[in-house]
């Protein structure tokens, strides 16, 4: 009888041993792959389905989502994996490249969401142009957004015709929106009321000249493919205000 316990105990300790190697990797895995993931990840057919009022809509959600502090919770890995063939974005953002007004963080997106195109003080520049124009026509973004941001410091520096580098032709592609705005009193960036209006127009005038100097997306918005709308971004309060027609 002992040779055959001592067989059965040798036995169901292998057991149990070879049990903890094989689970152990698993655990891993689930913890990973556990992760709450309450988001999904844009496929072409729910690009194609969604209108470009609706693609409006889910960044409006998202924001409100951000200034709740209700964002969703993404695995964003896995979201890497699941876009690594393919990108189907609903929307492309022009913004400045101002640290506090990353497209993403403030509209709670997450990869292959939206096109996000930076530049300072959001100007519309030929390259912007062609960015956007591969957004929409290319990969068949419904949205395009111009978003200024409150206390910008490139209108700032506009408003003041500050001097530097190539930071001046930049800042002078500004210049004409400074002087379109007709204010009485202190036309610095001293003024908070003339830098927020000055602000606001150079978003008008960003969506001008998208529709001006783009014959590809004038068509687009003319035919109703595509809609484009304005905005600013609050720094203070994390909120985004839309300028609809
Ligand atoms: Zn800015």
């Amino acid at each position: 009888m002992k040779p055959v316990l001592a067989i059965l105990l040798f036995a169901s300790l292998f057991f149990i041993q070879c049990s903890k190697d094989t689970t152990t990797p698993q655990t891993k895995d689930n913890t990973t792959t556990q992760k709450k993931d309450s988001t999904v990840t844009q496929t072409k057919e729910s690009q194609t389905k969604m209108t470009p009022v609706q693609a409006l809509q889910m960044l409006k959600d998202g924001n409100s989502r951000f200034v709740a502090g209700k964002e969703l919770d993404r695995n964003l890995m896995q979201q890497v994996k699941q876009t690594s063939k393919g990108q189907y974005p609903y929307a492309v953002v022009l913004s400045c490249i101002d640290s506090r007004a990353s497209s993403e963080l403030i509209f709670d997106q997450g990869m292959g969401d939206i096109f996000n195109a930076r530049i300072a003080g959001n100007i519309v520049d030929e390259d912007a142009l062609g960015g956007m124009e591969f957004s929409c026509k290319v990969m068949g973004a419904k949205l395009i957004v111009v978003l200024g941001h409150t206390s910008c410091g490139a209108i700032k520096g506009a408003c003041d015709k500050v001097e530097l580098g190539n930071l001046t032709s930049l800042l002078k592609k500004i210049e004409p929106v400074v002087a379109s705005v007709k204010s009485e009193g202190d036309r610095s960036s001293k003024n908070d009321v003339f830098v927020e209006e000055v602000s606001k127009e150079n978003v008008m005038y960003g969506m001008k000249e998208i529709k001006e100097r783009s014959a590809v997306l004038k068509e687009m918005i003319d035919k109703g493919e595509i809609i484009m709308v304005g905005g600013m971004y609050d720094v203070e309060t994390g909120k985004v205000i839309f300028y609809e027609k």
